[in-house]
């Protein structure tokens, strides 16, 4: 077994865990695995594994490894989990399978147009910027009920959860608890938020897809720039 097969059913068994622990069915939390920054060859390990659940963070980078390891590997689904610019639309939808970083009027305009114009679709999860962090891609909480009609009612996007990203100097429990807030009131069902350091909390509160890269991959080299 390579590392990052044994690194993935350690992982999946601690989902199994933490999700038992609140009586929830360990099968109703979906590991999508980052895989941004590494190469095909290491993607190949996991997908040996049996791994089929994906992240990636660049549109570029993810139309330069997916499209070959696809026609290699049936089932893959390919999950977006960076910013998008409304120009990389097109080739975002592609790619993948769910957006999740839906945070903005012009981009959920962009992507509902793509979609009628490819017939292609893709989930669409909305960000939401829980920690209200100036940098940070997201809705506002505040904003997030009104930005949810827009893009279901007026847009006909297929919105089918939330997505965050915690403040890395914050207790991500309040974030992730936040978030189920809204989602409840909206009707939502998918949470993506945990991540390699707060998934099993992530999990207690509620979490449907945990997003794990270092875990699984080890440490990433710094990112290439812009
Ligand atoms: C990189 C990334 C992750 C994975 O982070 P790790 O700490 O390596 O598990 C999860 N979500 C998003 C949005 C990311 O960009």
């Amino acid at each position: 077994m390579s590392d990052i097969a044994a690194r993935l059913s350690g992982i999946k068994e601690r989902i199994g865990y933490a999700a038992k622990d609140v009586g929830r069915d360990p099968s109703d939390v979906t590991l999508v695995a980052v895989t941004k920054t590494h190469d095909a060859d290491t993607i190949a390990r996991a997908l040996q594994a049996g791994h089929r659940i994906f992240g990636e963070n660049r549109v570029q980078e993810a139309a330069a490894k997916w499209p070959a390891l696809r026609s290699s590997w049936p089932g893959i689904e390919l999950h977006l989990i960076g910013p998008l610019q409304t120009n990389k639309v097109r080739d975002a939808i592609a790619l993948f399978d769910v957006i999740e970083t839906v945070d903005r009027p012009k981009l959920a305009q962009a992507l509902a147009a793509e979609m009628a114009r490819s017939a292609r679709r893709a989930a669409c999860y909305i960000q939401v910027n829980t920690g209200e962090e100036p940098q940070k891609a997201g809705v506002l909480p505040s904003d997030a009920d009104e930005f949810i009609a827009h893009c279901r009612d007026e847009l006909k996007l297929p919105i089918a959860g939330l997505m965050c990203i915690p403040p890395l100097d914050e207790e991500p429990s309040l974030h992730f608890a936040l978030l189920g807030e809204i989602a409840r009131r909206n009707g939502l069902e998918i949470l993506s938020m945990g991540m390699s350091g707060d998934y099993e909390i992530a999990i207690r509160q509620g979490a449907t897809h945990v997003r794990i890269g270092t875990a699984i991959f080890g440490a990433r080299p710094a990112a290439p720039p812009a």
